[in-house]
């Protein structure tokens, strides 16, 4: 018997990543199943930027890059958050990964010693837990519910806070709920953040641009920005640009903490793909108007989506205000259904009664909700809807 380290021991593989493979696994067998458990856009990358990594292949940009990133990129990105987000910052305190997932990872390596404690808000993504796990930090939730449209409130972060509290994690937009905090909420936040000087902040903006309320997007540092010495804007072209499978993400903050978290990357992973750079060097750089096209079409899937849920026995949805993800509860459903107790087995009744794979709220630390990606056609949501209909309607 391999002995495994407790490290490895004490985390569980991403489970959204899961129910992908289990949807795969069934389709493989001849059954017919609706995916609506991914996290990336449907949409292909665009033209341009596949464009700009051909050509670098061909222009034999092939090799090593700096580790943080090429000059260029780095300097695509230092635009990019002085343009979109009025953020300053200089080379020195930008961090180029392999993905977002890479940048939090870098992250809480770099500065948690066991039994620092990570403040968390449920629902949240999958990985933070884990990652902060793995660098045997204490993953502290913060829990939530549709009254407060899953969204912490003040009182809730000061009472979460100890001494060993040495990191707070916000996404706005969030996956999995969709919402996103108004200036004023994240102000609140910020309020009780400046008493608190030795806790770091990280704000995983992953979604930015998916976002509909109506107001310009805002983060943390943008509502508090005296908290600029200890913040980390993570940030990557994945979502926005449909190119989850380039692995790029960044990271903005202390030039200290990033010069650490390019250090362990440099004794990982060292530079992300070179061409996976060019291309995100062409997303950032390039017309914008395809973030635009892609973010119509969810709002249109997400209008449909929220109103046929709701029109679902046992199930309850808010509108969300960006992201491609709606979060309802399918409390009632649970509790309407014989056999079914939670909502991990509500997920498999879906999953093998009505073909439809979604991941369990309980995943993200909600228990009693569902997360549906909406990142597919609109035929397939209708499909998936009906499905859902015909096997909830018959249980309630
Ligand atoms: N942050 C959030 C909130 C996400 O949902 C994801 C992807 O699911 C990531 C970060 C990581 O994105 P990637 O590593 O694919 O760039």
């Amino acid at each position: 018997d391999f002995k495994l380290s407790t490290r490895v021991q004490a985390i569980k593989p991403s489970p959204t990543l899961a129910v992908t493979s289990k949807a795969a696994e069934l389709r493989a067998a001849g059954q017919d199943i609706i995916g609506l458990g991914a996290g990336e856009p449907d949409f292909d990358t665009p033209d341009h930027i596949k464009e700009a990594a051909i050509l670098a292949i061909r222009n034999g940009q092939t090799k090593y890059t700096p580790v943080d990133g090429t000059p260029a990129l780095k300097k695509a990105i230092i635009a990019k958050f002085k343009r979109d987000n009025g953020l300053d910052y200089d080379a020195s305190q930008i961090l180029v990964s392999s993905g977002g997932k890479q940048s939090f990872f870098n992250l809480a390596l770099a500065t948690l010693n066991a039994g620092d404690e990570v403040i968390i808000p449920a629902p949240y993504w999958v990985s933070y837990p884990d990652m902060v796990l793995v660098a045997e930090g204490i993953p502290v939730i913060i829990e939530t519910n549709a009254d407060t449209r899953f969204k912490i409130t003040p009182e809730q972060l000061e009472e979460a806070i100890t001494e060993r509290t040495r990191l707070f994690v916000i996404n706005s937009p969030s996956n999995p709920s969709g919402m996103a905090y108004s200036m004023e909420e994240l102000q609140a936040i910020g309020e009780v953040l400046k008493k608190y000087p030795d806790i770091m902040i990280a704000t995983d903006d992953m979604y930015e641009p998916i976002l509909w309320t109506g107001k310009p997007f805002c983060n943390i540092l943008n509502a508090t920005p005296e908290l600029y010495e200890r913040t980390f804007v993570l940030n990557g072209v994945s979502k926005a640009y449909s190119m989850t499978g380039w692995r790029i993400g960044y990271a903005a903050g202390p030039a200290a903490v990033i010069g650490a978290m390019k250090k362990i990357q440099s004794q990982s992973t060292s530079n992300p793909a070179s061409i996976s750079q060019a291309a995100a060097l062409a997303a950032l750089e390039g017309d914008q108007a395809c973030v635009g096209e892609m973010v119509k079409a969810f709002k249109e899937r997400h209008d449909y989506l929220v109103k046929a849920l709701n029109e679902l026995p046992g199930v309850e949805c808010l509108e969300g205000d960006g992201t491609f993800y709606v979060f309802p509860s399918f409390q009632g459903a649970i509790e309407a259904t014989d056999g079914v107790f939670d909502d991990v087995e509500m997920a498999e009744v879906l999953l093998k009664g009505a073909g439809v794979a979604l991941v369990p709220g309980s995943a993200f630390g909600a228990p009693g909700h569902m997360r549906l990606s909406f990142a597919t056609g609109m035929e397939v949501l209708k499909d998936a809807v009906a499905r859902m209909s015909k096997v909830l309607n018959k249980v309630t």
